[in-house]
């Protein structure tokens, strides 16, 4: 299984979000009605209490469409980040970071709870018409783009959305996308991303496998966004579903390589020697690089979050003897 520690990391990635998002964006993002329903009760018209004047009669309102509220009393009105910073008494900023948080919270707590991931027992390869339909179902690519992820990675891949898991899927293809068998899919929560668990072939996973057909040399990631992003970047880039997953059959695939670099996650001394262990086991032409210290994050995606051009990105892998 992959190493994560999502409760840890949540705040931090949130933030993240947060500053990649325009207010426009953000505006759309959160589920305003949600928010004011903590503070006000509405009744069966949706109507309520004011919260800003000693209201006896319901003169406060709420427009979901616009995100505009509205008290017919006291003639206050604003949207959502007005009534959160109105009520807590925050600044612009701080509400605007509350209302965001907020939302990720309540998303987690009432949509993905109600649908828990189902452990499905099938262990075969997942029907292409399946991975088909759940691209298809992949109606709102934001987190994806947030990720950096351009639409013909999305598409090429077929990444989808799985509706009975309320989760991203993510194939691992056995040859090129699209036109081999699916290996596994990973499931990861909507918004926050977090691995949230797979199915198929546990045991065979290797993603971008078919990019050994056209490089004479290869980098192996640990995880899926990072191998998918660096591939986008335009390097050899397969990718791991956890360090623990190299198979030593493997070893094969790389034999008639020029040089095979296995990065591990940053500050994660565990990793670190297992991917040691593993480029042993591939031979002399492999070693273990580990990420610059230059730029904040653990691993490739969120250093490319974090500013790290693909450009430099890619020299820092391809120029051997630069850093
Ligand atoms: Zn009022």
């Amino acid at each position: 299984m992959p190493i994560e520690t999502p409760q840890i990391e949540k705040k931090q990635d949130s933030q993240r979000k947060l500053f990649s998002l325009s207010i426009e964006e953000i505006k759309q993002q959160v589920d305003g009605y949600s928010v004011i329903s903590t503070f006000v009760r509405f009744n069966s018209k949706g109507m309520s209490n004011c919260p800003f004047h000693n209201d006896k009669t319901a003169s406060f309102i709420y427009y979901p469409n616009s995100g505009k509220y509205h008290c017919f009393g006291c003639g206050v009105h604003g949207d959502i980040f007005d009534f959160v910073e109105r009520k807590l008494d925050l600044t612009a900023g701080e509400a605007l970071e509350w209302v965001w948080e907020y939302n990720d919270f309540d998303f987690s707590l009432h949509d993905v709870k109600p649908i828990p991931f189902e452990r499905v027992s099938y262990k075969g390869p997942v029907h292409i018409d399946v991975i088909k339909g759940w691209h298809k179902d992949l109606k709102n690519r934001s987190w994806l783009y947030q990720r950096r992820l351009f639409d013909d990675t999305i598409d090429d891949n077929m990444i989808g959305w799985s509706t009975r898991q309320q989760a991203h899927v993510f194939p691992y293809w056995t040859g090129k996308p699209g036109h081999s068998e699916v290996e596994i899919v990973q499931y990861r929560i909507n918004r926050t991303g977090i691995y949230i668990g797979m199915e198929g072939h546990y045991r065979k996973a290797l993603l971008n496998r078919h990019l050994l057909d056209t490089n004479s040399w290869a980098i192996i990631f640990v995880g899926t966004m990072d191998a998918l992003l660096a591939a986008q970047d335009g390097l050899p880039a397969l990718g791991l579903n956890g360090i623990h997953m190299f198979k030593p059959e493997w070893v094969e695939l790389f034999k008639d390589k020029d040089r095979v670099v296995v990065v591990p996650d940053k500050d994660n001394e565990q990793e670190y020697n297992a991917a040691v262990k593993i480029s042993k086991l591939i031979g002399s032409h492999a070693y273990v690089k580990q990420l610059p210290e230059s730029i904040e994050g653990k691993d490739y995606s969120d250093m490319r979050m974090n500013g790290w051009s693909p450009l430099v990105a890619q020299l820092y892998f391809k120029a051997e003897g630069l850093f």
